[in-house]
């Protein structure tokens, strides 16, 4: 059912379905943007950024907003660090702004003191040149978003193909109303508190069984529950965007979450017939006139 979920909810961005997830494996993936592929139009912005192989140098850009853009001088997350490896590589979706890289780098050499998680396997990032993916995401689009696996990183490196089709962690129950006791540890809650609490972070987007997690087991300092928010799928990873860096003049920020813990009513509508059905509009794909004119250029350039 949450399968079907997910489905819907990519409709209503826009983004087109066919059943794309961000733990899907090589195979699974290359037959969705297949899929895809054959339906869009030519001047589909997904068709267009999602075949270029490489990053345009220049000043880094964050250009446009989250679900509508594109990035200028992204730069790639290394497959390898001291507490990280890069998931689903043969995806090439490890760029980013590099305030961000240098942000996920930093966090997950802070991490296994701080929350007692052992590093980062990190999920899609963004395409070389940002701008709306073929298959999985709505947002992601100016390298300001990182997915991260919910599998704690195991302590010897992952082979590449290991990497292209390890199964992911899935740490919601069934029935979706809470987290399965099973797979789901203390140390994910510090850890996405830990994330939530960075000053850069300006949002968390988590499955809505997980909010309910934290904010069952947060105390009286709640503050950094405002971050965490509930969205479809997300039961397998998190999703960590940051704010707009200074000096990014066509970054677009969105609004900041409403005031407050959001652990009551808000939280309560996720669980809610009209939240799990959720009604499905005709995907209509972003076009490249439909991106910043910042974007179009920077696809035309070599
Ligand atoms: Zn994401």
């Amino acid at each position: 059912m949450r399968a079907a979920l997910f489905c819907a909810w990519l409709l209503v961005l826009g983004v087109g379905c066919g059943n794309a997830f961000a733990q899907d494996t090589a195979a699974a993936e290359a037959a969705h943007r297949a899929a895809v592929l054959a339906h869009l139009p030519p001047d589909a912005a997904q068709r267009v950024f999602g075949r270029e192989l490489t990053p345009v140098a220049g000043l880094p850009q964050a250009i446009g907003a989250y679900e509508r853009g594109c990035l200028e001088g992204a730069v790639a997350l290394p497959a390898d660090g001291p507490n990280w490896q890069v998931m689903r590589p043969s995806r090439n979706r490890a760029w980013g702004h590099p305030v961000l890289i240098s942000f996920l780098e930093r966090l997950a050499q802070q991490l296994p003191v701080e929350a007692g998680w052992p590093g980062l396997l990190v999920g899609d990032i963004a395409q070389p040149r940002g701008g709306p993916m073929l298959t999985g995401h709505g947002s992601h689009q100016v390298g300001l978003d990182a997915d991260i696996w919910l599998t704690p990183m195991p302590s010897r490196r992952l082979s590449a193909a290991e990497r292209d089709e390890m199964p992911a962690t899935d740490v919601v129950a069934a029935d979706g109303n809470d987290v399965d006791e099973a797979t789901w540890t203390p140390q994910h809650r510090r850890l996405l508190e830990a994330v939530a609490r960075e000053p850069g972070v300006a949002r968390i987007f988590v499955n809505p069984a997980i909010k309910r997690a934290l904010c069952r087991a947060a105390g009286t300092d709640r503050g950094w529950l405002t971050k965490m928010r509930p969205w479809w799928g997300h039961n397998y990873h998190f999703h960590i965007r940051l704010s707009c860096p200074s000096g990014q003049p066509e970054c677009r920020s969105q609004v900041p979450p409403p005031p407050g813990d959001g652990c009551g009513k808000e939280l309560d509508w996720w669980f809610t017939p009209e939240a799990r059905h959720p009604p499905s509009r005709p995907a209509k794909p972003l076009l490249l006139a439909d991106l910043p004119p910042a974007c179009g250029r920077l696809v035309a350039a070599p």
